[in-house]
């Protein structure tokens, strides 16, 4: 396998293959990027990595070399000539030609055998939320996730409260995961070269010490308390028991003319199970 834009080019012409915009293939031609990517991920022979999006595999061969097995799900099947190509000598890849979010990953998985899962990606950027979303709500067993995602987007999912993108996703993720940002990655690394630039985002699962005594009435509580952003909880939670809301922002030196954009994880959980009481 070969990493250069020419190649790539001609690889994909040989094949009469189309990049497909629809489908947010950009495809990486910067072997160093994957290098990289690569060696901060960690992969080991004890590895299995799941990789949403394989494209034309770029990628893919370098996780073939570092980790045990690499299941793919690709939804492009005029793909199928190209990466049987560039990964004719990786046996231990394994390509279901299936839409992820349709997909059933924990079915997929139980016929391999592994110590760690981890999902390394170049993610389409038309749908990087709701991937992250469907390997939460699936509970696919990840240990840990490394995504290459748009940067605005990557900056959203690890705000810190005060910060301007900082929202019920950020706090939604930040139940689930420690985040932090890996590499930076500029536009020009990637066939079609995109209008913005990248960032390679770690999750790594949390072992949680505040236990959310009902998980969806916390859910439900973030994304009211983000409903209208420059508005204060008081007016947002109006559905809600304010006295009890009103009694844990007290404990925290704070009001109900909070905003939520000012408040960590730690309160949410707090607010979310004393109104489950
Ligand atoms: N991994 C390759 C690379 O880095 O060069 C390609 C990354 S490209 C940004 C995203 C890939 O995801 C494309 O190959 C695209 O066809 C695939 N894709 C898009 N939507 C998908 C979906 N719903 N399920 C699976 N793959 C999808």
């Amino acid at each position: 396998m070969e990493y250069s834009p020419r190649k790539m080019q001609d690889l994909l012409n040989q094949n009469d293959f189309r990049l497909k915009k629809q489908y947010g293939q950009n495809f990486i031609i910067d072997e160093n990027i994957i290098d990289n990517i690569i060696q901060k991920s960690n992969i080991d022979k004890e590895t299995l990595v799941l990789e949403i999006g394989p494209g034309a595999g770029s990628l893919t061969y370098k996780l073939s070399q570092a980790a045990k097995q690499v299941l793919c799900y690709e939804i492009d099947t005029t793909l199928e000539e190209v990466l049987k190509e560039n990964l004719h000598d990786s046996s231990n890849v394994e390509i279901l030609f299936q839409d992820f979010l349709k997909a059933n990953p924990l079915e997929d998985l139980k016929k391999y055998s592994y110590q760690k899962l981890y999902v390394i990606a170049n993610l389409p950027y038309y749908i990087t939320t709701p991937i992250i979303m469907k390997i939460i709500e699936d509970r696919v067993p990840v240990d840990k996730i490394c995504v290459m995602v748009q940067k605005e987007v990557g900056n959203r999912f690890k705000a810190q409260p005060g910060s301007k993108e900082y929202g019920s996703l950020s706090v939604y993720l930040n139940y689930y995961f420690s985040m932090k940002k890996l590499l930076d990655v500029s536009r020009n690394v990637f066939l079609p070269k995109p209008n913005v630039d990248s960032i390679v985002i770690e999750f790594t699962k949390k072992e949680h010490s505040m236990k959310v005594l009902d998980e969806a009435l916390f859910f439900k509580l973030i994304r009211d308390s983000f409903e209208q952003k420059r508005k204060t909880l008081k007016n947002n939670l109006k559905n809600y028991d304010l006295t009890i809301v009103e009694d844990v922002l007290k404990r925290h030196g704070l009001d109900l003319s909070v905003r939520a954009e000012a408040l960590e994880l730690a309160i949410f959980i707090e607010i979310a199970n004393e109104l489950s009481r």
